[in-house]
């Protein structure tokens, strides 16, 4: 299958990257719909969208507005949105509150359970730390396993629920130089997250939610990474990687 990055920013767009997004369009699943999501419907046959929200900062939902003239104009048949009852309520009330923007799409909208079977696909969702919360999601088809995960801090208490998954995505928000900001804005530097990998014995790890105030070439320190797990890449936008 195949896996493309739409957006990956994280906080707000830059010139070169959108906020969070990936799609599997063979799975017809996007996790998360950042300013990246006006890219679904290039990337996504006309049919149903089931889009899972890691939780409703803006960075990952603000897009949602954008599927409303897919939807009306038929490309998409129908979209499920699965997230926590408080990801579901906040983007019912706050992101389609009649001021900021006055037709709620014909969303159905669906509580998260544990495990969700979505075509032929498994989806199994964890409970992260992050302020207000953030949930992580793996994604089983024929026999091969993702993991999204991202708006967390790093840490191996989630490891076994990561072990051996074909293609780690994980949120890399700051270079190691700024680990304080780790603890209290809830996201990952770059060592933590490939000793996770390395951890977990992942087989790669794709590092997105990159810091859009850093227009480098190398934003999260790559060399460094891939000193402590060598099968790292920094995601672009639009990226496709094959499973
Ligand atoms: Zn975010
Ligand atoms: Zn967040």
């Amino acid at each position: 299958m195949e896996v493309i990055f739409l957006g990956t920013g994280g906080y707000h767009p830059n010139e070169r990257r959108h906020t969070a997004g990936v799609a599997i369009p063979e799975a017809r699943i996007v996790f998360d719909a950042g300013t990246s999501a006006f890219r679904i419907p290039k990337v996504m046959p006309p049919g149903e969208l089931n889009v899972f929200l890691s939780h409703a900062h803006l960075d990952h939902v603000c897009g949602l507005t954008y599927l409303l003239a897919p939807l009306l104009t038929g490309y998409f048949t129908s979209c499920r949105l699965y997230g926590t009852a408080a990801t579901l309520q906040a983007v019912r009330t706050h992101l389609f509150a009649e001021p900021i923007f006055p037709i709620l799409p014909g969303f159905e909208f669906c509580n998260l359970e544990d495990v969700i079977s979505c075509g032929d696909c498994v989806i199994t969702s964890r409970s992260m730390v992050h302020p207000g919360g953030s949930m992580a999601f793996r994604l089983e088809r024929n026999s091969k396993v993702l993991a999204y995960v991202t708006d967390t801090t790093a840490n191996e208490s989630y490891v076994d629920w990561i072990r051996g998954v074909d293609l780690l995505i994980h949120e890399c928000s700051f270079r190691d130089p700024d680990e304080k900001w780790c603890q209290p804005t809830g996201h990952s530097h770059t060592s933590a997250v490939a000793q996770l990998a390395l951890a977990a014995n992942v087989q790669q790890l794709y590092l997105t939610h990159i810091d859009p105030r850093d227009l480098t070439d190398d934003p999260v320190d790559l060399d460094q990474a891939r000193q402590i797990f060598p099968k790292t890449v920094v995601a672009e936008d639009l990226l496709v990687v094959r499973l």
